[in-house]
C-alpha cells in the first residue's frame, strides 16, 4: 500500500468548519475529495469538499495559503480541471493533501483567510471534475457476471475466461455527464421476442449500472506497461458511476463485439473524486477466491495486491419516481453492497488494461463494471434485481417497476466506515430519466 495512515487521518481531526464535523457527513477533514464547480467568473475552479462547502483551492493558490506544496501543484489547483494535479503523481498529491488539511484542521490561525474562499455546495454548479480522454468499463463483479449469464446462458453461466482475465470494453468520453444531468431514453434497434425482425424506437429496457469509477492519475507511455507493484501510484482517487444502459437494445447488438449504443448514450459520474490516500483506512484484502479457482497470473498477482487490494465500500441505491415525488415519499433503496466483493481489485484492472502496452493517460476513467455480491439485496442493476423483469419490485407509491420509467430518479451512493476511523462519503451520483 503506498499510503500509510498518518495525520491525516486521525478520527478525532476536527475543522473550524462546523458542518464537517457533523456525524454522518460525507466530507470530514479526513476526506477532502476533489472536484470542479462553476465559480461565477465565467470559469471552472478546483473545489475540496468539506462539510457542506466548497473551497476554493484556485483562490487558495493565488492567496499563497497552501504551504509545503511546489510550483507546478499550486499551478495545476488553478486549473478548470483536474488533470493536471492528476499527472503530477502521489508524492505531490499526498503534499497537497496534508497542506488542505492544515488549513482546514479547527487550530489554523489563518482561517478567517481560508473562510472567505468557501462557498455553499448546494449553490455551486458540480461538473465532470476531469477533461475524460479514454474511459473503460470492466466487469469485475463475479456476482454480476453470474447472475447476468445464467439469464442468458442458464447452463453456461460464466465464461470460461472469466476467472483469468478483468474482462472489459472501451467506452464513449463525449457522453459522460455530471451527476444531476437529465437522462434521455435513447431509442434503439431491438428484436422483440417472437419476432423475426427487429423495430426501432425507445428501450422499454431501461436500465442503471451502479458501478464504482477509478481516475488514472499519473499515465504510462505508448508501448510500456504497468507491474502490479507499482499499479496504484498511477490511480488518482475514486467516483461513483452510473453506467445507464439499455437492455433490450444490448441484447440485440452485444454478439459479436460487445456493448455499443446499448451503453454510450450518458454515463453519470459523482462530482467529488476520493483520493487513494484519504480511502487508506479502508483498504482491505482482496476477494477471496474459493480454492478451486485458479490463481491470477504472475503479471496480476502480487502479496500486496492480496493483502491490501480491496476498498470496503459501502454502496446504495436509491429510486424514487414521480408518484412517490408528488406524494412526498422518500426515496426507495433498491440496493446495499460492498465494493469489497469485486473480483477483480483496482491494481489488476490497471496493470491489465496496460498489459499489451496500451498507454493510460490523467484523467482516463476506469469503470468497475456492476458492483453485485452475493446476496439478493446487493445487486447493482434492475436486471439482477427484477430476474430481467420476471419478478418486479414494490415500491411504496403502490408502484411497480420492471425496469425504470420516466421521471424515475436513480440516487447512486457510497461511503466508508469502521470503528477507529472517521466515516468519508463520496455523496450522490444522480440522474432522472426524461421520455
Ligand atoms: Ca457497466
Amino acid at each position: 500500500m503506498i499510503y500509510s495512515i498518518n495525520e491525516t487521518h486521525e478520527p478525532n481531526a476536527r475543522s473550524w468548519v462546523e458542518s464537517a464535523n457533523a456525524g454522518g457527513s460525507d466530507f470530514p477533514i479526513q476526506n477532502l475529495p476533489y472536484g470542479v464547480f462553476h465559480c461565477g467568473k465565467d470559469r471552472a475552479c478546483i473545489g475540496v469538499a468539506i462539510g457542506d462547502q466548497v473551497l476554493n483551492l484556485c483562490a487558495c493558490a493565488e492567496d499563497n495559503l497552501l504551504d509545503g506544496v511546489d510550483e507546478a501543484t499550486l499551478e495545476a489547483c488553478q486549473d478548470e480541471n483536474l488533470n493536471e494535479l492528476m499527472g503530477l503523481g502521489w508524492q505531490r498529491w499526498s503534499a497537497l493533501r496534508r497542506s488542505i488539511f492544515h488549513l482546514l484542521r479547527d487550530e489554523f490561525p489563518r482561517a478567517r483567510d481560508v473562510a472567505k474562499h468557501l462557498v455553499a455546495m448546494s449553490t455551486v454548479r458540480l461538473m465532470v471534475p476531469a477533461a475524460i480522454g479514454d474511459y473503460t468499463d470492466f466487469y469485475a463483479s463475479i456476482f454480476h457476471a453470474t447472475n447476468v449469464g445464467s439469464m442468458f446462458r442458464p447452463d453456461n453461466p460464466l465464461l470460461p475466461n472469466y476467472k483469468w482475465v478483468p474482462i472489459g470494453y472501451h467506452g464513449r468520453a463525449s457522453s459522460i455527464v455530471a451527476s444531476g444531468t437529465p437522462v434521455k431514453r435513447p431509442s434503439g434497434q431491438t428484436k422483440p421476442d417472437g419476432s423475426d425482425v427487429p423495430v426501432f424506437g425507445p428501450t422499454k429496457r431501461f436500465d442503471y449500472e451502479l458501478e464504482v469509477g477509478v481516475y488514472v492519475g499519473t499515465g504510462n507511455e505508448l508501448g510500456t506497461t504497468i507491474a502490479i507493484g507499482n499499479a496504484e501510484q498511477h490511480a488518482f482517487g475514486l467516483c461513483l458511476v452510473n453506467d445507464w444502459s439499455a437492455r433490450d437494445v444490448q441484447a440485440w447488438e452485444y454478439q459479436p463485439l460487445g456493448p455499443f449504443l446499448a451503453k454510450n448514450f450518458s454515463t453519470t459520474v459523482s462530482p467529488w473524486v476520493v483520493t487513494l490516500e484519504a480511502l487508506a483506512p479502508y483498504r482491505i484484502p482482496a476477494f477471496a477466491r474459493p480454492e478451486s479457482d485458479p490463481v491470477p497470473l504472475p503479471y496480476l498477482a502480487s502479496d500486496e495486491n492480496e493483502r491490501y487490494g480491496g476498498v470496503d465500500i459501502t454502496l446504495e441505491v436509491y429510486l424514487s419516481t414521480r408518484a412517490m415525488r408528488d406524494q412526498r415519499l422518500a426515496a426507495h433503496r433498491l440496493s446495499r453492497g460492498s465494493f469489497r466483493d469485486m473480483y477483480w481489485t483496482i491494481a489488476q484492472l490497471i496493470t491489465h488494461h496496460a498489459s499489451n502496452g496500451c498507454n493510460l493517460q490523467p484523467g482516463d476513467l476506469l469503470a468497475s463494471g456492476t458492483v453485485s455480491g452475493n446476496s439478493k439485496d446487493a445487486r447493482g442493476c434492475l436486471l439482477e434485481i427484477t430476474w430481467k423483469g420476471s419478478e418486479p419490485i414494490q415500491l411504496p407509491s403502490g408502484e411497480q417497476r420492471r425496469f425504470l420509467e420516466d421521471g424515475d430518479e436513480v440516487v447512486v451512493r457510497g461511503f466508508c466506515e469502521k470503528t477507529g476511523a472517521a466515516r468519508i462519503g463520496f455523496g450522490e451520483c444522480i440522474g432522472m430519466v426524461l421520455g
